[in-house]
């Protein structure tokens, strides 16, 4: 519209009051200051013929005006003017600090008027300007632009005065409106789009809001939930937690926060930690607000975290016990228990390959009377059956099968007969060739959790390091048993020639074979005792051998002392070299016969006595039995050679010989002491020696006194190993 014909209308204008009521009416609608000067400026334009307008607004920091709308002619180059509020624009400048209309008739003119708005406003001659105040802090200004040096009436400045205060108010209301606006809309956004559910309801429970996250977690659109309550998202467990909590936050003692599990509409779980508080109205509460985080990821570390634990706390107590197992059938029967108890199944056994490869064989079970898993191990299934499971364990290391994926009738059946829903089958490899399957059972209504096949994966690396383990000890027992089985023959077979060769030595010796010249006595004297001595040695090599292959059972049987003693005597009088030696025999008064095997026990004493007699060139030999204890204590003392400390550590060792220090020192073979801890460990004794060089040594044996024979501990893991 051309600034003529404007004018031109502003004759038909409408009353000033009309017209200020509609201004008031138009300003109090607008939503923002483009709004408020469109309305401004059509009214100046009408009433007080002004070819431009401005409008502009105080920046935040109260430096600067920023021109918000422009119009006339050409006025959209004049838009977004900036002004310096401190000395650009003097009637901008004078209008804020006298706080009224100022009128400048011939701006154009002013020496001061900068050459920027010369330039720029070169259509205009008067300027008025109106300031836009709120109390005496600036809002903006309206500046009125005249291409006219036009006066303005008393009356047009009064009008000015009232457009001013209207658009200041106007300006100020859009201003909060927009405040309040855009923080509710930050407030919504935060509101619906938080990480957390976020909903309120009353104190019945009933939903009364719900956040957009809340929707898509639990799955309900708003209308769904407002019709819902509280405990219906709630998992059932939860339930009278989530009662609980509601009445006892109304009297004000709930706990701010609990953990529970929310129900989706699709019936998923979700794990959340609440945090609620009452809503109050006017001091009266009427409902709740409850902020859920949604606690999915943080749950399922833990569970893993969990998981991982006690996955390493099974294998570690698998790993334990298998490998303190040192024979087959110990270590299968051992892996089968744990594996079940690890895996949490009903029950579990192992099948090996037989040797023969046509099939395999059920060896342990986890579970099972002596007779029924004997029963199972007659149950020898051929290879073709399990070739395609065999197959498979080959290619994936576990393999679980479900009782509807069995395709062999015979395994189907039995696995329904004894109500298996699942097997965990776990391969046992000998180096890369799976020698055996250990078959871990679950019945219907028994889970197999995905953490127990890691466990499985780290029994199947246990068990066959125990098998191969297992293997090597046993190889080793038998390379020993066949060395000591050698030894004991070859020993026996020297010893018939040996006599023989003693036999005839003694017959010549005894000139049976006619009469021999001196130096011949020097030679049969040498060759008989070297002959001795092998004798010796093979004797001892004998008895050890049986010693060790657990030959000679121990065959129990009372023994007295007193006569045990007196017969012992008897016995050592061929062993006597030096005349100069009494031997000397004590035994307590009223001494308990002892149970024990009287073979065994001369084996004990004579080895004791025979070194006492073989390293004392003169004095005494005492040999005492007395009470200690639970049992009888069997001493020999004597007053020869004696052991120096170092050495007495190493007697009771095989093949330990203390290196001579005496002239006295007579060849052995180093066994009978160990001979001698052998059978006292054997009846559960103990043995241990003392001595003072050159003064003597005492050597004693302390063994229970039995009141049955019944085995001891060590009898009892010697029957074990000798079956085995
Ligand atoms: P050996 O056949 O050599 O006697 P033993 O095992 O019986 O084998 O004894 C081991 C060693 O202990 C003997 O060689 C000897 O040095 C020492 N010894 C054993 N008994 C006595 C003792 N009563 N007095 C001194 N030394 C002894």
């Amino acid at each position: 519209m051309g600034i003529a014909s404007q004018r031109a209308n502003a004759s038909q204008q409408p009353p000033e009051q009309d017209f200020l009521y509609r201004l008031a009416h138009d300003l109090a609608r607008s939503p923002d200051a483009k709004t408020i000067a469109d309305h401004l400026f059509s009214r100046a334009q009408q009433l007080l013929g002004a070819d431009y307008s401005s409008l502009f607004l105080v920046n935040p920091a109260g430096t600067e005006l920023e021109e918000v709308a422009a119009y006339g002619e050409g006025a959209e180059s004049l838009n977004q003017e900036r002004i310096d509020l401190q000395q650009d624009f003097a009637p901008i400048v004078q209008a804020f600090r006298q706080q009224r209309p100022i009128v400048e008739r011939d701006w154009f003119n002013d020496p001061q008027l900068s050459a920027r708005f010369r330039k720029r406003y070169e259509l205009i001659r008067g300027v008025w300007v109106v300031p836009l105040l709120n109390g005496t802090r600036a809002v903006g200004a309206m500046v009125l632009g005249f291409v006219t040096r036009r006066k303005a009436s008393a009356e047009e400045i009064r009008l000015l005065q009232i457009l001013g205060d209207e658009a200041a108010l106007a300006l100020e209301r859009a201003h909060l409106t927009e405040a309040l606006r855009t923080s509710e809309e930050r407030y919504r956004d935060l509101f619906e789009n938080a990480n957390d559910i976020i909903y309120t309801h009353d104190l019945l429970g009933n939903f009364t809001s719900l956040n957009a996250t809340g929707e898509r977690l639990l799955g309900y659109n708003r209308t769904e939930v407002l019709a819902l309550n509280i405990l219906q998202v709630l998992a059932p467990e939860y339930l009278s937690l989530g009662r609980e909590v509601l009445d006892k936050q109304l009297v004000g003692r709930a706990s701010p926060t609990y953990a529970i599990d929310m129900l989706a509409k699709d019936g998923r779980r979700i794990p959340v930690d609440v945090n609620a508080r009452l809503l109050y109205r006017q001091g009266v509460p009427i409902g709740y607000q409850g902020i859920a985080r949604d606690v999915t990821e943080r749950r399922r570390t833990e569970a893993q975290q969990q998981e991982s634990a006690s996955v390493s706390a099974a294998l570690a107590e698998i790993g334990q016990e298998l490998l303190a197992s040192f024979d087959m059938p110990t270590a299968l029967d051992r892996l089968c228990r744990l594996a079940a108890k690890a895996l949490n199944a009903a029950y579990s056994h192992t099948m090996l390959r037989e040797s023969a490869e046509e099939g395999y064989r059920i060896v342990a079970a986890s579970e099972g009377t002596a007779e029924q898993i004997e029963e199972r191990q007659t149950l020898k299934l051929p290879r073709r059956r399990l070739a395609r499971l065999f197959t498979r364990l080959a290619q994936g290391g576990i393999v679980t099968q479900t009782t509807k994926a069995l395709r062999d009738p015979v395994i189907q059946r039995m696995f329904q007969r004894f109500h298996i829903a699942t097997v965990l089958h776990i391969p046992l490899r000998r180096g890369s060739d799976i020698i055996g399957v250990l078959s871990v059972w679950y019945r219907q209504g028994q889970s197999l959790q995905p953490y127990h096949r890691q466990i499985a994966l780290g029994i199947a690396q246990l068990a066959s390091l125990v098998l191969a383990n297992v293997k090597s000890i046993e190889e080793l027992a038998r390379a020993n048993r066949l060395k000591q089985e050698f030894l004991g023959s070859v020993s026996h077979e020297l010893r018939t020639p040996l006599n023989i060769i003693i036999g005839y030595n003694e017959l010549l010796s005894e000139h049976s074979f006619g009469p021999l010249n001196p130096e011949q006595t020097r030679v049969l004297d040498r060759m008989s005792k070297s002959a001795k001595e092998l004798l010796d040695l093979v004797n001892a090599t004998l008895d050890l051998s049986r010693l060790q292959n657990r030959r000679d059972a121990t065959v129990w049987q009372p023994v007295s002392l007193s006569t045990f003693f007196e017969e012992l005597a008897v016995d050592m009088q061929p062993l006597r070299q030096h005349p100069n030696v009494k031997i000397f025999w004590h035994t307590a008064a009223a001494l308990p016969a002892l149970l024990t095997d009287p073979i065994k026990l001369r084996m004990i004493m004579k080895n004791l006595l025979a070194n006492a007699l073989k390293f004392t060139e003169a004095g005494n030999i005492t040999v005492r039995a007395k009470r200690e204890g639970s049992g009888l204590l069997l001493s020999v003392r004597d007053t020869g050679i004696g052991i120096s400390p170092d050495s007495l550590s190493s007697i009771f060792e095989p093949f330990q010989q203390v290196p001579p220090t005496s002239p006295l020192k007579t060849k052995g073979v180093g066994l009978g002491l160990y001979i001698v801890r052998q059978l006292v460990e054997t009846f559960g004794g103990t043995v241990s020696a003392s001595s003072t060089l050159g003064k003597g040594s005492t050597f004693q044996v302390w063994l229970p006194l039995r009141k049955e024979p019944l085995p001891s501990a060590t009898e009892t893991a010697l029957r074990a190993e000798s079956r085995s």
